[in-house]
């Protein structure tokens, strides 16, 4: 497998020194709501966290008395998604293994918004942006070398809010 992709190594040891600081994100398991018309799908999406889509659920069946049973939160496992996941209702984090394609729309975010460094979410986002980018075709390569460069960017930069201003005040 992965044959004809290239395998950029460096990334592991960028998601490892995000660590610390992504594994402090709030970020809550992915569920989805079946029920006897098909999957529900709301303005906002169709994902939500445990608790929203249990309330969601609760409320579905209360105007579906006959059918109620028929109204389901499945889920709860990661899956594959080519856009970061958020909770249809409060906005939650959720979940998801990012392909290629997610790693590049966070990639097109981050070129325009640089993440702030000790930022805990921001350091989840890059984080999940470099697994999604961690195997790429050739000519997409130098899109895990943006990745990895703007992690180190966030890496490397001093995470004290005092330094922060004095750097404001010179820079
Ligand atoms: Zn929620």
């Amino acid at each position: 497998m992965h044959s004809d992709l290239i395998r950029h190594d460096a990334i592991n040891d960028l998601i490892d020194a995000l660590s610390p600081l992504a594994s402090q994100a709030k970020v809550e398991n992915s569920y989805w709501i079946v029920t006897p018309d098909g999957e529900y799908l709301s303005d906002n999406g169709n994902e939500w966290c445990y608790d929203c889509g249990s309330a969601k659920v609760r409320n579905l069946r209360k105007h579906d008395r006959k059918r109620a049973d028929e109204y389901i939160l499945d889920g709860g496992w990661v899956s594959e998604h080519d856009t970061p996941p958020m909770c249809a209702h409060c906005g939650v984090k959720l979940r998801a293994s990012l392909l290629f394609y997610g790693g590049t729309y966070e990639l097109d975010h981050f070129r325009e918004n640089p993440p702030e460094p000790g930022n805990v979410d921001h350091a989840y986002e890059v984080s999940e942006m470099l697994s999604a980018l961690q195997y790429t075709k050739e000519d997409d390569a130098y899109l895990a070398r943006e990745a990895m460069e703007i992690a180190r960017k966030l890496i490397e930069q001093p995470n004290d809010p005092a330094l922060k201003a004095l750097e404001a005040r010179d820079g």
